[in-house]
């Protein structure tokens, strides 16, 4: 069964209409699009591109792979910042957009008792994160998926409170349709937590031709440079309430060290977790590889 609350929330990712539950599927009030119900997943793909298939079949191939929940360091690490950063707590909402094949985001939220969603353009990638959210949580009715792509959000406005999209506006033709809809769905004073790769101007020229390969492989369309981004949100409604850099030398030495000595990102490794320290310190410093933007919605 699907969560009534959370079918509360939804609405149709092409007119934002209501949508209405049949036996497998919800069907829009309004234009009478169908959207398919898989394995209690709601598919609320709206549009698809050569692009958007590309990116699919690249992520389903990735997460198929996802056999266990694990939360290894680096994840604690990024959920800590991810949830400070945000001042999740409960009696949120929140929406993660590019969730994933391990869910790790929304499940941690929703262990916090905060009401959490996750959407994903890969089918795969869900199926895996809503089966470890069940069996990871006592209480699964807290975390809620579905397939849907990010520039057409299948939800009605103002619905969440906190909302973060971790390495998702890189991979998308017209990023500027994901910060409007990110806009409409969030409630004011709501906050929003943005990570993309950082300009290359920024960076140290040693890691260019690795990001750049990087780039080629997984799909990223672009990087950011911070101004650029907060004007675009700004325009939107949105002021800006932290900038932060982090991937600076401590955390590629880190990276480096872990391939040759596996041991080192072990739970226990007090060696792992003083690189990261020492990488977060660095966060006001601008060349960080991955850029990190806070925003709150003010009108
Ligand atoms: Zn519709």
């Amino acid at each position: 069964m699907i969560n009534l609350k959370f079918l509360r929330l939804l609405a149709c990712p092409l007119c934002k209409s209501s949508l209405k539950l049949g036996t497998n599927n919800l069907k829009c009030v309004n234009c009478n699009q169908e959207f398919l119900i898989v394995g209690n997943i709601p598919i609320l793909v709206a549009k698809t591109s050569k692009h958007v298939e590309i990116q699919a079949k690249i992520f389903n191939k990735e997460f198929k792979t996802y056999d266990k929940y694990e939360l290894e360091n680096w994840r604690i690490s990024y959920i800590r910042r991810l949830f400070e950063w945000l001042e999740l707590s409960p009696g949120d909402n929140y929406l993660d957009i590019g969730v994933g094949g391990s869910g790790y985001t929304v499940i941690e939220a929703s262990r916090k008792n905060v009401f959490s969603v996750g959407i994903d353009i890969s089918f795969e990638g869900i199926k895996k994160a809503k089966y470890f959210a069940e069996n990871e949580l006592k209480n699964s009715k807290l975390c809620n998926f579905a397939v849907a792509n990010a520039e057409y959000l299948p939800f009605k406005s103002k619905t969440f409170s906190k909302v973060s999209a971790i390495s998702v506006l890189e991979h998308i033709p017209n990023d500027e349709l994901v910060i409007k809809e990110i806009a409409r769905i969030i409630k004011p004073n709501g906050k929003v937590f943005i990570s993309v790769p950082n300009m290359y101007k920024r960076i140290n020229p040693i890691f260019w031709m690795p990001y750049y390969i990087h780039d080629k492989k997984v799909g990223h369309l672009r990087h950011y440079k911070a101004e650029d981004l907060i004007e675009k949100f700004s325009k939107q409604g949105f002021n800006i309430e932290g900038v932060f850099y982090t991937g600076h030398f401590p955390k590629m030495l880190q990276i480096f060290l872990s391939l040759i000595h596996p041991k080192l990102k072990n739970k226990d490794s007090k060696l792992w977790w003083k690189f990261e320290e020492m990488d977060l310190k660095r966060s006001s410093k601008k060349s960080g590889l991955q850029l990190t933007l806070i925003f709150k919605k003010v009108y």
